[in-house]
């Protein structure tokens, strides 16, 4: 297969998981708060692996780009979140009925996605089976993403069927910078390592300063810690046996 359509295929099929994420919606009409935290902490320890397993692949490629790289992921994410006034929204207001928390969360959704976007597609430059690893973990990740996007979709009333379609949509920003990312890096490989670095600095960034905070008070902090441990020592694991950079 053209390596542009394995991008496409397996970018797109992680951002298709996000809708099996409503499974945990079916048949109730709230989910419980500590599964919120759970499905978050989730999904940023399986970011804090897959940004290990980048940063692993990065060590011996330029540090200073790799360094900058990450200072701009930081800084995308940051400045992403300041502009559009969600710097300190909280990804669990199952009771917030005002239209633009809806929007925000939508927002903030699309714009985590895009930066993992650019790690598929570092991770595909490195080389296709890391490429895929990678991938398949942020599809995995997607799962719990998607539960706790539907979760505040459906408090507001959307049907659990638009909210898997949104879930899916936020996820758009995944499968163009996967694309755009590995077709920038073919172009120019000396990008590699900044993409990398972007890559790392901002899944880290995102876990720490968008997911976690939240998780703490809705589950209890050993818990959460012991889920996202978990999580991101899978991918590590997993990494370290198989595709490495
Ligand atoms: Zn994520």
């Amino acid at each position: 297969m053209d390596p542009t359509l394995v991008v496409l295929f397996y970018s797109s099929l992680a951002a298709g998981m996000a809708a099996v994420g409503v499974l945990p919606l079916l048949g109730r009409r709230k989910l419980p708060r500590h599964w919120i935290g759970w499905s978050n902490a989730l999904a940023g320890g399986l970011m804090l692996g897959v940004a290990y397993a980048l940063l692993v692949s990065a060590r011996e490629r330029v540090p200073l780009s790799g360094a900058l790289g990450a200072l701009l992921g930081i800084l995308f994410v940051n400045r992403t979140h300041a502009a559009s006034g969600t710097s300190e929204l909280d990804l669990n207001r199952l009771d917030e009925t005002s239209p633009d928390y809806g929007y925000k969360v939508l927002l903030v959704n699309a714009v985590h996605s895009a930066a993992e976007g650019v790690a598929i597609g570092a991770a595909m430059a490195v080389n296709l089976s890391f490429g895929v690893f990678t991938a398949l973990a942020i599809a995995v990740h997607n799962v719990p993403e998607g539960t706790v996007l539907a979760a505040i979709l459906t408090s507001r009333s959307v049907r659990l069927r638009d909210a898997a379609g949104l879930a899916v949509a936020t996820n758009v920003s995944q499968v163009l910078l996967a694309i755009v990312t590995f077709a920038l890096i073919a172009a120019a490989p000396g990008l590699m390592p900044w993409a990398l670095g972007f890559a790392v600095g901002s899944l880290i960034y995102l876990v720490l300063a968008e997911l976690l905070p939240e998780c703490y008070r809705e589950a209890g902090s050993t818990s959460i810690a012991l889920v996202t441990l978990v999580a991101m020592g899978m991918v590590a694991l997993l990494v370290s046996l198989g595709p490495g950079g």
